[in-house]
């Protein structure tokens, strides 16, 4: 049996000064899966991912999040009633806050609890022993790991994602995101992550999502995408990958 539907995109649409930068985009991630949203620089793929947070208002579409509309005809859910979690290239820790704060920011309860879940969290990212750290006493991989723990702790039914992984070292890059990826899975999210490199698609994705001028020009399996481009312009993307 297919994994339930956790966020599904329909018609989603967005112009700046009369230019449509988001085109009828659609498109769905189940659980435990993670669908790639790939494409060139400036191909509106931040624009989608800031529409489905709830950042930034759609002209047009639905978004629905276990099948409840956060954003659709007479309905528009701030983005902290909307059950997703954020991780951006910048990952903006909070520098006065410990590892362990950083973690707790966005989770509710009594004070166990909340230990409890950042401990689970950090033995996940492997920080233990972490969580009385600050942020500036950390590598950028490990504020990475940190800003992932903070982001799946409230347990959001779906990750968003903007190039995560862009600022780090490119030696560490492929490393690092095999173990985001683990983490990910253990977790359960479901993850729409954004990249302009067809290779971290290629390593990452159960299914990507082949943007283009605003819209989505292809969509399905890594093999199958990279195998069977839809065009000429999309082999030529894929053809820089090493
Ligand atoms: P990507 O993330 O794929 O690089 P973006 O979604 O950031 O692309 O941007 C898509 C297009 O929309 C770009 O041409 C960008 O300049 C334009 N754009 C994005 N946000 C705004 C805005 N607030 N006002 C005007 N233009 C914008
Ligand atoms: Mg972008």
């Amino acid at each position: 049996m297919p994994d339930a539907v956790r966020l599904e995109v329909t018609g989603v649409t967005r112009s700046f000064g009369g230019r449509p930068v988001v085109d009828h985009v659609s498109l769905s991630v189940a659980a435990g899966r993670v669908t790639c949203l790939l494409g060139p620089s400036g191909c509106g793929k931040s624009t989608t991912l800031r529409m489905i947070a709830g950042v930034e208002r759609p002209d047009a579409g639905e978004v629905r999040i276990d099948g409840r509309a956060v954003f659709g005809p007479g309905v528009n859910l701030p983005p902290e009633a909307r059950s997703v979690g954020l991780m951006f290239q910048d990952f903006a820790l909070f520098p006065h806050l410990t590892v362990a704060q950083n973690v707790a920011f966005g989770l509710n309860g009594d004070r166990a609890a909340k230990a409890a879940r950042v401990g689970e969290l950090l033995e996940r990212v492997n920080l233990s022993g972490y969580g009385s750290k600050h942020p500036h006493e950390l590598s950028g991989g490990e504020q990475q790991r940190v800003a992932l723990a903070r982001a799946l702790a409230p347990r959001p039914r779906v990750m968003l994602m903007d190039e995560p992984f862009s600022g780090l070292d490119n030696r560490l890059r492929d490393g690092i995101r095999d173990a985001t990826l683990e983490v990910l899975k253990e977790e359960g999210a479901a993850v729409l992550l954004v990249t302009h490199e067809p290779d971290e698609a290629m390593r990452m994705a159960d299914e990507i999502a082949l943007m283009r001028g605003g819209r989505i020009v292809q969509q399905g399996a890594p093999y199958n995408v990279y195998n069977a481009p839809v065009d000429k312009a999309a082999a030529a993307f894929f053809s820089d990958i090493n």
